[in-house]
């Protein structure tokens, strides 16, 4: 055994493993299985990126060190798609900022975190968070400050609560509309709050996670704060990715927009850590559309929406929309334990079961659901709205039955 470093032992590991495996043994034993826990598309990426990457296979630079930062043609590339998405001036993007590509849109929150946090420095979240914030907040030396939010408001946060939560010591908040777990992106009002709010409070930064910005099946589609005063977007690092937009979690290409020194910064630590993204990749995305991605979207936002509305239908008609709220973005739905009759079972003993409940659930039901435990959301799971629809019907019925059982 090796002594480990105090670092590493605070680092939580993910229960999602734990289940899997568990889910897994089930199937072995002939018994149906629901996957809900998913955190990607079941599809490949368009036709014409897929092309790309078979043509970019032919060349020896595909094969070698990019440059740390990403390729320029790239990094501009990605500016100017984020310019024309959220019409945001162009011009200002590339006179004051630079982007910064990394091995996955979670690596770029890693390097941000790692270029802003001094030691003891405070970072907002709003639960339901992404569960590797915390971790990650924890590894540069940061700390996590949490506001809660709840099903009745959609799991969005009060600006009552944000203010309280602000100290001197509040470095960052990190914002992340479309929100991975609760499908809900703010609306455009609360950015509106949030610009006042951060013109209150001059020296905190944010960090802007839109890596679902595109998948929004229900309108009104997400805007984001900067969009109503561009000034901020001096104090902001956006955030974006191609796993979920382009249906390629594996390929490990996230990116950046930040002021150039902190991109500069990042570029230190990434240079020191893991070096540029993978060549081959970039390069393959050189001369993709994106704004195409539209269009590879539309059947997987159709079925988004399908499954959305058939979970509302068997949540009304089991008597449990007060377990609902309306999901717009991103593909899960946090689902609230707390007020469904089968939770008295568990209401006798404090604390947050969500681990339990959902053990049972895939012990009882076949369904494999993520604990809200760590989305920072007792007696919670999070489930995926992807599957296809025949067998996501069953499971949810499965699923409101469990809900109203008593016993
Ligand atoms: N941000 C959020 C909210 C996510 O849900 C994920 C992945 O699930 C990521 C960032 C990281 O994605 P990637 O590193 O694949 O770009």
């Amino acid at each position: 055994m090796m002594l480990l470093s105090s670092r590493v032992k605070g680092i939580q590991d993910s229960i999602t493993m734990k289940l899997n495996e568990k889910a897994i043994a089930l199937g072995e034993e002939g018994k149906p299985v629901y996957n809900l826990s998913g955190g990607q598309l079941p599809i490949k990426p368009p036709a014409e990126f897929m092309e790309k990457i078979h043509h970019e296979l032919n060349f020896l630079k595909s094969y070698q060190y990019a440059p740390v930062a990403g390729f320029p043609v790239l990094r501009k590339k990605f500016m100017k798609h984020i310019a024309t998405q959220r019409k945001i001036s162009l011009e200002l993007l590339e006179s004051e900022f630079d982007c910064i590509i990394s091995n996955g849109s979670k690596h770029s929150i890693y390097n941000s975190l790692g270029a802003l946090l001094d030691p003891g420095d405070e970072v907002v979240l709003f639960a339901p968070y992404w569960v590797s914030y915390p971790e990650m907040i924890k590894f540069w030396g940061g700390q996590a400050v949490v506001i809660r939010s709840n099903v009745y408001d959609a799991f969005v946060p009060a600006f009552e609560d944000l203010e309280r939560a602000m100290t001197p010591r509040t470095k960052v908040i990190i914002l992340n509309s479309p929100n991975n777990p609760s499908g809900v992106h703010y609306s455009d009002k609360w950015m509106k709050e949030f610009v006042e709010f951060l013109h209150r409070h001059p020296d905190v930064i944010v960090i802007s996670d839109e890596v679902y910005s595109e998948l929004n099946y229900f309108d009104p589609a997400p805007t984001y704060f900067y969009q109503h005063d561009q000034e901020l977007l001096k104090r902001t690092v956006i955030v974006h990715s191609i796993s979920k937009s382009l249906a390629s979690t594996g390929l490990r290409v996230g990116y950046a927009i930040a002021p150039k020194n902190a991109v500069t910064a990042m570029s230190r630590i990434q240079g020191q850590t893991t070096s540029g993204a993978s060549s081959l990749i970039q390069r393959s995305l050189i001369d993709v559309d994106l704004l195409a991605t539209e269009h590879f979207l539309t059947p997987v936002k159709t079925h988004l929406r399908k499954n959305a509305s058939l979970l509302r239908e068997k949540f009304r008609e089991g008597n449990l929309s007060h377990c609902w709220y309306q999901s717009l973005s991103a593909f899960y739905f946090l689902l609230d334990f707390s007020r469904a009759p089968m939770f008295e079972r568990f209401s006798q003993i404090e604390g947050d079961h969500s681990v339990a409940i959902t053990e049972e659930i895939l012990q009882m039901e076949g369904i494999v659901m993520v604990p809200g435990t760590d989305f920072g959301v007792p007696n919670s799971a999070r489930l995926t709205l992807t599957i296809e629809e025949v067998p996501f019907a069953e499971a949810i019925s499965k699923l409101v039955k469990y809900l109203n059982r008593s016993k």
